[in-house]
């Protein structure tokens, strides 16, 4: 695809900012640009057909002492950006968790970053300040949550704010104050979740100086569910031996299978144990909008804090990611700092919220915009509908793959996340379909015609096919299914004409076993 950008008008001198009048010109072209790329974005390899360095290698390595013609710059980004990116928001795009940047997201980053706001104080932002706490308090009404439930977003999961203010709320403890470095009266803290739970939590420990081994990961049953009996044994070991259990992490919507930790069950241990319970629903949230998806949230009424991630399956663009809490106070005393620079009267006289007493950073631009729009535009009725259709689409997949006699499900497919794996009826040997798994993976992949992502399953080599970009429609999934076929049976070594007739289960190939392979035969 090549999309021409007009000539712009003659160069300014570089002093002060663009004026209005090439604002307008080049921002014409750019929503030209990008309305264009959306269109045709299915047309472009999925994964960037580029090899490390490839990028630098096409820009400088000084920097420019002149300014630049904004063709110049725009045509850069056509030239050398564009085939460098992975196309996440492609209909193609199946990997990770699929994710679309929605049209009013899009429309609404360009005026966030015209407005530019920093919603630290309530003053500082008024609108984006008030319009976070109402956007979110629509999202939770959406979801059923019972109020009130204190809202803000974040770029990322904020787990290392949740765990800050989950050890800050342990009577005693004043992390905050005195730190824990040198301070021997202090145990070990321990906080608990799931083998299967995402792995921004260790990161968290890192941060916060808990270390690694604060973590500790629970077993799950036979569903990648965390195994509540497990649990509570782990913290009467850990209370046994002098740990100090703080905190649960409870995963609704794991990023292997997206399967769903029994919340209820641990939030009567958590009450019993007196520990925080935070809830990652980061993907899977979103998806108790459907009236009959609704149990996925259920007991997340009684966590004291709740993440959703609405820039993965509530097409938002990135750095939109929820943290609802019951305990906002808790938040507050964790963060709420202010220097003599930052007084405002709202904050002080308790007539406004300021952000920033929230939160470990300050908290900088509009992200409510971009959900506020997305919301609107969509409705609770498109919402639901688009979630409900990728759910559909995922089935569909999963029922391909369980009438195949070559691919075999690892797990049942719940909402919009297909694991499964090549397994040809005759080879049995886990190491040589792990083998084959991660070669047709890595054919489909590099083929550029879609993206999926692996994952292990019980030490199982898993493809993930996930469903979550707008633009992903059954022509999408069909052509993935025909991709996975089609490497696979490259991978074997198998003629197209005698793959279709196996394909249509007419003949079974005797010679794909474990047995010493046939010349022609490349299994691995
Ligand atoms: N929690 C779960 C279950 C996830 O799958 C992910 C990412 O995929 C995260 C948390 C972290 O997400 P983010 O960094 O987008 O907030």
């Amino acid at each position: 695809m090549h999309i021409p950008l007009e000539a712009g008008p003659t160069p300014q001198p570089r002093e002060g900012d663009m004026d209005a009048e090439a604002l307008r010109h080049y921002g014409h072209q750019v929503v030209d640009w990008i309305a264009n790329y959306i269109q045709s974005v299915h047309t472009r390899p999925v994964l960037a057909q580029v090899k490390p360095g490839d990028i630098q290698d096409m820009l400088p390595s000084h920097p420019p002492s002149q300014g630049e013609e904004m063709d110049q710059i725009l045509a850069d980004v056509e030239r050398v950006i564009l085939p460098g990116l992975t196309q996440w928001n492609s209909g193609r795009f199946m990997g990770y968790f699929g994710v679309t940047s929605a049209g009013p997201g899009i429309l609404a980053n360009m005026l966030e970053g015209a407005f530019n706001v920093s919603r630290m104080l309530w003053k500082t932002a008024p609108a984006a300040t008030e319009l976070e706490q109402i956007t979110l308090d629509w999202l939770r009404q959406m979801l059923g949550l019972p109020a009130p439930l204190f809202g803000m977003i974040h770029h990322n999961s904020a787990i290392a704010n949740v765990l800050a203010a989950a050890r800050e709320f342990v009577p005693g403890l004043h992390i905050r104050q005195q730190g824990l470095a040198g301070r021997k009266e202090i145990p070990h803290l321990r906080f608990y979740a799931s083998e299967e739970a995402h792995s921004s939590l260790e990161k968290a420990a890192i941060l916060l100086g808990l270390g690694l081994e604060s973590l500790r990961k629970i077993e799950t049953d036979d569903a990648y569910r965390i195994n509540v009996e497990a649990l509570d044994q782990a913290i009467r070991e850990d209370l046994r031996e002098g740990w100090w259990p703080f905190a649960v992490v409870a995963t609704v919507g794991t990023t292997s299978t997206t399967s769903v930790d029994p919340v209820e069950s641990i939030a009567d241990l958590c009450e019993r144990y007196g520990l925080w319970l935070h809830v990652d629903a980061a993907y899977a949230g979103v998806a108790a909008l459907m009236p009959e998806k609704r149990w996925l949230l259920r007991g997340c009424e009684r966590a004291d804090s709740l993440s959703i991630n609405p820039h993965k399956w509530l097409f938002t663009p990135f750095h939109c990611s929820i943290l609802y809490t019951r305990r906002p106070q808790a938040l507050r005393a964790t963060f709420s700092l202010t220097p003599d620079y930052l007084q405002s009267t709202e904050g002080c006289s308790g007539q406004a919220i300021n952000l920033m007493d929230y939160d470990a950073s300050l908290p900088h631009g509009f992200p409510a915009l971009k959900l506020w729009m997305t919301l609107r535009y969509f409705g609770y009725d498109g919402l639901v509908a688009n979630i409900a259709e990728h759910c559909r689409l995922a089935r569909l997949f999963a029922d391909w793959v369980e009438v195949s006699s070559d691919w075999e499900l690892l797990f049942p497919t719940h909402l919009s996340v297909v694991c499964f794996r090549a397994h040809p009826w005759a080879i049995q040997s886990e190491e040589r379909l792990d083998h084959l798994n991660e070669r047709v993976l890595n054919r489909v992949n590099a083929s550029g015609r879609c993206f999926l992502s692996p994952t292990r399953l019980k030490g199982r080599y898993t493809l993930r096919l996930a469903i979550g970009n707008l633009r992903t429609r059954e022509e999408e999934v069909r052509l993935a299914w025909d991709e996975l076929h089609t490497a696979l049976r490259q991978e074997l070594g198998v003629t197209p004409t005698l793959w279709s007739t196996l394909r249509q289960g007419r003949l079974r190939l005797l010679s794909f076993s474990d047995a010493p392979a046939k010349p022609n035969n490349l299994l691995p």
